[in-house]
């Protein structure tokens, strides 16, 4: 599933490759996703990530939001093609287009007409999140895991940098969030930043079907230290990583060195 390095890798590159294009021509090829509203003829200005999602804002003021979730890939094309299959809509901006494909079909589209509230969740890369995070996490009695990944809370982490961020950060993911000191939430965001900032400078990570804007795997699965590494020597303390599951997902963490 695309999480924020992922969504952050997309960005970066439609932003080198569509602003100033005007959308010529916007077809769905799968009926369960709604095109929301005539695009057509509007003109990108910008390019941003809101948490996971794509933010494209246009000249008429409003803003087309994209959310990949499960499976969600865009392609860029330089030159008009037959839609790969899974493809769930197809926007023509001058010669080029920008595909959307999504075996598991459960990505979205929808329009923006006024500015978005950016206070009532932080962002996972947001500067002084800590002090949001000791805030919202001083009453609750949560596996600290879930709460990293719970997107009304804080946006941008799933599974794989969930497990990653606990391990850089010494933290069990059964840890409950009130137990946690402000220290311990400060820590929590360098290790957010460092492992969310490289794996960005990687491109993501590409496990399974993670693909770039131009088809191309990310590296971050080179750099992973906990996740899929079950059995394996733990790279902090020599101690060897566990598997267990945590509200239904599979986790992955060093008895050792994680408390
Ligand atoms: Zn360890």
């Amino acid at each position: 599933m695309p999480e924020l390095p992922e969504v952050e890798t997309l960005c970066r590159q439609l932003r080198t490759k569509i602003i100033g294009l005007e959308i010529t021509g916007t077809f769905i090829l799968d009926g369960k996703i709604e095109m929301p509203g005539n695009l057509k003829g509007q003109r990108v200005i910008s390019v941003n990530r809101r948490g996971k999602r794509i933010v494209i804002g246009m000249d008429n003021g409003k803003s087309l939001e994209i959310h990949l979730r499960m499976t969600g890939r865009l392609i860029w094309q330089e030159t008009r093609a037959v839609p790969p299959p899974h493809s769930r809509f197809v926007f023509d901006l001058s010669s080029n287009q920008v595909m959307l494909v999504d075996p598991r079909r459960f990505a979205t589209l929808s329009l923006r007409e006024e500015a978005i509230k950016q206070d009532e969740v932080v962002d996972a890369l947001a500067p002084g999140c800590a002090e949001f995070l000791i805030a919202e996490g001083r009453n609750r009695r949560r596996p600290l895991k879930s709460f990293l990944m719970d997107q009304q809370i804080i946006e941008g982490i799933g599974n794989i940098y969930a497990c990653e961020i606990l391990h850089r950060v010494g933290l069990s993911p059964w840890r409950e969030t009130a137990s946690l000191s402000p220290d311990d939430w400060r820590e929590m965001e360098k290790a957010m930043g460092t492992v969310l900032s490289k794996a960005i400078d990687c491109r993501g990570t590409s496990i399974s079907d993670w693909r770039d804007l131009f088809g191309n795997k990310g590296d971050y699965q080179n750099e992973l230290r906990v996740y899929s590494r079950e059995g394996v020597t733990c790279l902090r303390c020599g101690g060897i990583i566990h598997r267990k599951r945590l509200l239904g997902r599979g986790t992955w963490f060093c008895p050792g060195c994680q408390a």
